[in-house]
């Protein structure tokens, strides 16, 4: 068996369940919606690569078959740069052969930070999911390359 180090708590959208969830940041980059206390407890910051690699190394090699479906957390963690996403997509993508659909929360601030084409350098036709952080339903479902 294989445990993750996770800073408590960790919130999915419920359509996420049967997801491997990773966590590439910890808190939300916003934190200051006045309804929401999800990450009020976290000092936001991100994790670095080589955590998030070793989290992924830790999931045994017999068991990588299983995952279709993995969710990045914490609150809108779509806010990590780029290039670093890419290479966490890109070790996901090699690691888990039958993944199809990464899940991330998304602000309309992390969203503004991204653009459609820089996905272009991933390989493998991966979905991936963005959500809005407070609402439950999937807002962009977009191919991957
Ligand atoms: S998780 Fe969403 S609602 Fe909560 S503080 Fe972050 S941006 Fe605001």
């Amino acid at each position: 068996m294989y445990y993750f180090d996770y800073q408590e708590p960790v919130f999915r959208p419920p359509s996420e369940a049967q997801s491997l969830i990773f966590q590439i940041t910890i808190g939300c980059s916003q934190n200051h919606c006045k309804f929401c206390g999800m990450y009020k407890m976290k000092h936001f910051h991100l994790r670095s690569v080589s955590d998030i690699a070793a989290d992924i190394n830790a999931v045994p090699e017999s068991h990588r078959g299983y995952y279709r479906r993995i969710f990045l957390a914490d609150g809108d963690a779509l806010i990590y740069p780029q290039e670093e996403l890419l290479q966490i997509l890109e070790l996901l993508n090699n690691s888990f052969p039958l993944l199809n659909r990464v899940g991330i929360y998304a602000s309309p601030h992390s969203l503004t930070t991204k653009t459609r084409g820089s996905w272009n350098s991933s390989k493998k036709k991966t979905a991936y999911s963005l959500f809005r952080p407070g609402k439950w339903r999937p807002r962009y479902s977009g191919a991957g390359p």
